[in-house]
């Protein structure tokens, strides 16, 4: 569990793991109620070494690497993994260099001929006001004049959808949770919180619009996601720019690198290198840092970490579900298995991180009481959200604006959700989370009655993607340190052919489900003026079908109101990929 990051290099680790003694005051260390202490443990073990910060530095031979390696796979048709290369030699380039100019100025080549001439102008002006290289300067006003006649010319007529403009809003919210909508409750009978329907919910209905406390961007390298998503708001834009002080952050607007900084990345650019494809560090590390940026002082983190330290404190709805209070962050509740394997590993990492923060000076008190102070209160923070709170699945839509196609994006995003990520976990969930960027929407999947507790799936649904149980108990263990015996986990394929066998539609179901859809085809909701109809037309059958979920008809309409609700997501999110299989006008 928790694998060491890269940059490592068991360089750090072998002072601690090669020494038996040591090994043995961590260990007991870990046995102790606070559990910042085996950290604490290790940093002072570590005190005389020298550690190099694993942090890679802008380098402007391997931003022209980068840059190659795009200038063939653009040769080859490889449109996509083309725009990462670049966007990896902008990221690696020295600001203002001749790299980052000539990286810019590529992609400006690669975008005109995808016909994005809003995006090339963009990328051209950026090269130009840096001051563009002499042996280029002519090609780059050739091409400028080119994106601009063009851009005039082109008259396509952009869809508008108003139905769709306005899906994902709440009409009303909850008084104390203000991401929810009132339509929901919460009940404080239990020794956690319940989060129940206040009224009958109907199937489709929007409850929650929650941005992710902090995401981290897919860690999958060769899928380039973190060269192709912003770092602080996971849009997939084609005029992303590099973070002036790390390799590792792109952005899409000045408004989201500020934002970056101001609530994590200041403090997280200087260990870069350590959460580089790494979200079950970057989570954890980026919250904790926001945290502490939350709060006034030192002093006020010392206090939140001690109130919530490993035991379970009475908290307040607000303190426990609404984002602007930063104990929401350290009030989850999950069946949690005290994983002692992942304690170690975390301690160790965490130790370094540590480390490596206090040797960029930017983050601790300089004094030395103040100072030891608060790196045992964010030890304590670190090490309560890595083993208490897991971060939850993204799936970002993504779509080719060429020829509209909608998709999911293969490669998940990270995010941390005070609200949507404490809700009660069921294999057959009532709801179902739709990711517009870094902000998650709740949907109702299933007619919920007033009173009834909001439930969600912590892995996939089970229409959603064929999954052994040996896949899904894996996933729950690693994201959710929990099994589950539902019947959804535990169906043998011969339970499922049974199953499939006893769900079968009444004869009323079986006529009200023909007349539903009796003169139209559930596909053409994407048609600006069919879409509100369609919609509300599938969600009508997916009530109907309620009592029949494992049936051949519940199963295509779930697919078609996935499908529906993700040309929502798409025309919300706006995030736009090249896609390889379309020949480029040269
Ligand atoms: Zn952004
Ligand atoms: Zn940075
Ligand atoms: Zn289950």
């Amino acid at each position: 569990m928790l694998p060491f990051p890269d940059c490592f290099e068991n360089v750090m680790f072998s002072d601690i793991l090669e020494n038996d003694l040591y090994i043995k005051e961590v260990y007991q260390a870990m046995g102790s109620d606070d559990l910042s202490e085996p950290i604490i443990v290790i940093i002072n073990l570590m005190k005389n070494g020298i550690y190099p910060t694993p942090f890679k530095n802008k380098n402007e031979d391997l931003s022209n690497e980068y840059r190659n390696e795009g200038n063939s796979a653009y040769k080859n048709k490889k449109y996509q993994k083309a725009l990462i290369c670049y966007n990896k030699a902008l990221a690696y380039a020295p600001n203002m260099s001749r790299a980052m100019k000539l990286a810019y100025s590529n992609r400006s080549a690669l975008l005109i001929n995808f016909r994005h001439y809003k995006a090339c102008l963009n990328d051209i002006s950026t090269c130009m006001t840096m001051g563009c290289p002499d042996d280029i300067l002519e090609k780059l006003m050739k091409r400028r004049e080119t994106a601009q006649r063009a851009l005039w010319l082109e008259n396509i007529q952009k869809k508008y959808n108003s139905y769709a403009e306005d899906f994902f809003k709440i009409p009303k919210r909850h008084p104390d949770v203000p991401c929810a909508s009132s339509q929901i409750d919460i009940t404080m009978d239990s020794k956690f919180p319940k989060i129940v329907a206040k009224t009958d919910i109907k199937v489709g209905t929007v409850l929650a619009l929650e941005k992710a406390f902090v995401v981290s961007p897919c860690p999958f390298d060769d899928a380039g996601s973190n060269y192709t998503t912003c770092s602080y708001c996971l849009k997939m834009s084609l005029n992303l720019f590099p973070c002036e002080g790390c390799t590792l952050a792109l952005f899409c607007s000045k408004q989201c690198n500020e934002l970056c900084l101001k609530e994590y990345h200041n403090t997280e650019c200087h260990v870069a290198g350590f959460v580089k494809n790494r979200p079950d560090i970057q989570i954890p590390l980026r919250a904790a840092i926001k945290v502490r940026n939350m709060c006034k002082s030192w002093d006020e983190l010392v206090a939140l970490s001690n109130r919530y330290n490993s035991k379970k404190v009475k908290s307040s709805i607000n303190e426990i579900f609404n984002s602007n209070n930063p104990s929401s962050l350290l009030t989850f509740n999950y069946d949690v298995n005290f994983l002692h394997g992942m304690l170690f590993n975390a301690t160790l990492i965490w130790s370094f991180c540590i480390i490596i923060i206090n040797n960029s000076e930017c983050f601790f008190p300089q004094s030395g009481d103040d100072k030891a102070k608060a790196i045992r209160a964010f030890a304590r923070i670190l090490i309560y959200l890595t083993i208490f709170s897991p971060p939850t699945y993204m799936i970002l839509p993504e779509s080719d604006t060429f020829d509209e196609i909608t998709k999911f994006s293969k490669h998940p995003s990270f995010g941390l959700f005070p609200f949507i990520g404490k809700l009660k976990h069921s294999c057959i969930p009532n709801t179902r989370a739709a990711a517009l960027n870094n902000t998650m929407a709740l949907v109702a999947l299933q007619p919920i009655k007033a009173g009834t507790e909001l439930t969600i799936t912590p892995v996939f649904h089970w229409l959603d993607c064929p999954q052994t149980k040996q896949d899904r108990q894996n996933r729950m263990l690693w994201f959710y340190r929990t099994v589950c015996s539902c019947v959804v986990c535990e169906a043998s394929p011969h339970d499922w052919a049974l199953m499939r066998q006893n769900s079968q539609l009444s004869v009323t179901q079986r006529r009200k489900h023909k007349m539903i859809f009796s003169n139209e085809s559930p596909e053409n909701f994407f048609e600006p003026n069919k879409t509100a109809g369609i919609y509300k037309k599938i969600c009508e059958c997916l009530e109907l079908l309620n009592d029949v979920p494992f049936s051949k008809e519940y199963a295509d309409m779930y697919r078609y109101f996935r499908k529906c609700l993700l040309y929502l997501q798409d025309y919300k999110s706006q995030n736009i990929v090249l896609d390889d299989s379309i020949d480029v006008y040269m």
